[in-house]
């Protein structure tokens, strides 16, 4: 019980069959029609769940239609149609001021290149690399959000703390073709199973794998605590 396998590399493929079998409908849980909808949407979700930002944005896509809406809004009151999520003054000033960028720099069109993304506020790498990936169908990297880096660090595929480091671990053992796919398993294992207070390891498919499961090990790796 608990034993991983004996290569990072092997490990990332065991987690990935059995996940794939778990989970077979695994995709993004965020709603949007267009690229623009999608850029918003992955920037209000950093500190929010994906399920209070599709609440939000039914009445936000319906009300701004296009980067312009965002640009000329008054920042007041963009950040009181967003007022139940998380930070939302300041992602409605990285929205207003990543859709000025993408009109005076972009014509308009949200960029598709990893470096034009991340010059746009509020866009960090683990953005760009959603909007790459589910907007422009390009695959550079592996999305490492919450989730993500918890279950890598629990799961012995990695032992770097921040999502930079993590994503290159990643890289290096999970299989191209799974890149996308690997954080939407983890997303639906880690709300599904393996949360962050209260991971049910009695009924985790990846038990017998894992290196943290409680019963056989005193430690949580992804935090480094006793359980
Ligand atoms: S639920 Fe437990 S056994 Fe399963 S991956 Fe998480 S820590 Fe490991």
């Amino acid at each position: 019980m608990g034993t991983p396998r004996e290569t990072t590399q092997a490990q990332a493929e065991t987690v990935i069959d059995r996940l794939e079998a778990e989970y077979p409908e695994s995709a993004i849980s965020l709603r949007y029609s267009n690229r623009l909808e999608l850029l918003i949407a992955v920037i209000l979700s950093a500190q929010c769940t994906d399920e209070r930002v599709n609440q939000e944005t039914e009445h936000l896509f319906e009300k701004y239609d296009g980067a312009e809406d965002y640009a000329t809004a008054e920042q007041d009151e963009l950040a009181a149609d967003l007022n139940s999520i998380t930070y939302y003054n300041n992602k409605a000033k990285y929205i207003r001021s990543a859709c000025e960028s993408i009109l005076e720099d972009h014509d308009g069109e949200v960029p598709d290149t990893m470096a034009e993304l991340t010059d746009l506020s509020g866009v960090g790498r683990k953005t760009a690399n959603v909007v790459l990936q589910h907007g422009h169908d390009i695959v550079e990297g592996i999305v490492v959000d919450t989730h993500v880096q918890r279950l890598s660090r629990r799961l012995g595929l990695t032992e770097e703390e921040y999502p930079d480091r993590i994503e290159e671990d990643l890289m290096e053992i999970v299989p191209e073709d799974s890149w996308q796919e690997f954080t939407h398993l983890c997303i639906d294992h880690g709300r599904a199973t393996c949360t962050a207070q209260n991971p049910d390891c009695g009924d985790c498919v990846l038990a017998d794998r894992c290196p943290s499961a409680k019963g056989d090990s005193e430690i949580d790796l992804a935090s480094g605590d006793p359980w």
